[in-house]
């Protein structure tokens, strides 16, 4: 671990006292300040030396008695003295959880805090460092010491929060991600879970008690094994845009981050994890490209905008030939829509240009064909085909002249990388 390396290199000390420091240790002497507290008043004067060091040293250029760490140190009311038992509470805090990184933080009486500053301006020292900071510090470096686990303010899988006027300590577990990319092959299932709108996920009569509107999920049936490995409390499903229920999800599969909240166990075999879902979800949903992920991919999911592949299943009496026609027309072409009438109560109602990138027939037979197009992100393929009462425009109905209706719909790809 880097702080352990570190820490094996002698740091040269520096710490010349001149007058003006020595001032300020004679002006905070006999206020009954403990080693810690008296030596921070000089705290980010020098370096190499913890503060009860630099306190032994103004103290034997001054002939004064070592200060100690007297419960009533009016800065710290002995906090410092009690290093040792907060960091127990923060291993015992952390216990049955696996962690490797951690931060800490630490919240104080305002009092105290305000109270080091008047000493400061009292005392005239420029190099004081804040209790709150060096406790933080000193703790972590116990917590290191104890544990073996890593201090620092990134990656963190624990943060302790140390209570000073509680007497307790918090613990914020960190969210534990993967990313994938997940084939939907059941046309009954929502992507993520959908609390029942009566209850908004209490259990209630209209759910039979579930609390959702749909029985199960995407999220629900890829998140199982993780979260059963894991042991973890819940899960959030974050998906590079998402298909409507009734498409099935093919191809390469669509991106997705998994979040496992406060996860008790962190070194997890993904891909062995993704291959036991086979069984539970099987002909439902499947997992590919399982592997770590993060928060930062999670932003960018919700910032791509991939084209995507569908294959459209329609009905409507076309003559022959008619509708391969039609897409020539429509391929390249801009189209105006405004959100569909479905979604209409809930998005904003503006009209936005989205262009059929390509679009060939695959089948036609009396009274229904099939198409594949590909699009712009953000185009709503059913209503492009159906004309959505006339808002979007043109739509495939209109171009082919007769009114048409979507049958089947599924996403054939995303191509949210190079060359898909
Ligand atoms: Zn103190
Ligand atoms: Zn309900």
């Amino acid at each position: 671990m880097g702080s352990a390396v570190a820490a094996v290199v002698p740091e040269e000390v520096t710490f010349e006292l001149g007058d003006d420091q020595l001032g300020v240790a004679r002006r905070a002497s006999g206020r009954g300040l403990c080693a810690e507290c008296f030596g921070r008043l000089l705290g980010r004067w020098g370096h190499g030396l913890g503060n009860p060091e630099r306190a032994a040293r103004l103290e034997a250029a001054l002939g004064l008695p070592a200060a100690g760490m007297p419960e009533g140190c009016p800065v710290c009311r002995g906090v410092f003295g009690r290093l040792g038992v907060w960091a127990d509470r923060a291993v015992r805090a952390a216990e049955g959880y696996e962690w490797h990184r951690f931060t800490c933080g630490s919240r104080w009486d305002p009092e105290r805090l305000a109270a080091e500053e008047a000493l400061w301006a009292e005392v005239g020292t420029g190099w004081g460092e804040s209790a709150r900071a060096a406790f933080n510090r000193e703790l972590g470096k116990r917590l290191e010491a104890l544990t073996g686990a890593e201090g620092g303010s990134v990656g963190a899988d624990l943060v302790f929060l140390a209570d000073l006027p509680v007497g307790r300590v918090e613990l914020t577990v960190a969210s534990l991600y993967l990313r994938g990319r997940y084939r939907k092959l059941d046309r009954t299932i929502p992507q993520t879970r959908w609390p029942c709108r009566r209850c908004s996920g209490r259990g209630c009569v209209h759910c039979g008690g579930s609390g959702k509107t749909y029985p199960t999920s995407v999220e629900e049936l890829a998140a199982a094994p993780f979260v059963a490995a894991a042991r973890a409390e819940g899960t959030r499903f974050h998906g590079m845009g998402r298909e409507d229920i009734d498409a099935r999800m093919l191809g390469r599969g669509r991106p997705f981050v998994l979040e496992l909240l406060r996860p008790r166990v962190r070194s997890l075999d993904l891909p062995a994890l993704a291959a036991t879902l086979g069984p539970t979800a099987e002909g439902r949903v499947e997992l590919l490209e399982v592997g770590p992920g993060s928060a930062d991919e999670v932003v960018r999911l919700k910032e791509a905008a991939p084209e995507k592949s569908y294959r459209v299943g329609v009905q409507g009496d076309v003559a022959r030939g008619k509708v391969k026609e039609a897409l020539l027309l429509a391929v390249g072409r801009t189209i105006a829509q405004r959100a569909p009438a479905r979604v209409a109560h809930r998005r904003s109602d503006r009209v936005r240009a989205r262009r059929i990138v390509a679009a060939h027939v695959v089948d036609e037979a009396d009274g229904r064909f099939t198409i594949d197009v590909r699009t712009e992100a953000g185009t709503y393929v059913k209503e492009w085909v159906e004309g959505d009462a006339g808002r979007t425009d043109p739509s495939l109905a209109a171009l082919v002249g007769v009114p048409l209706r979507v049958e089947f719909l599924d996403v054939l790809e995303v191509h949210d990388t190079e060359g898909t």
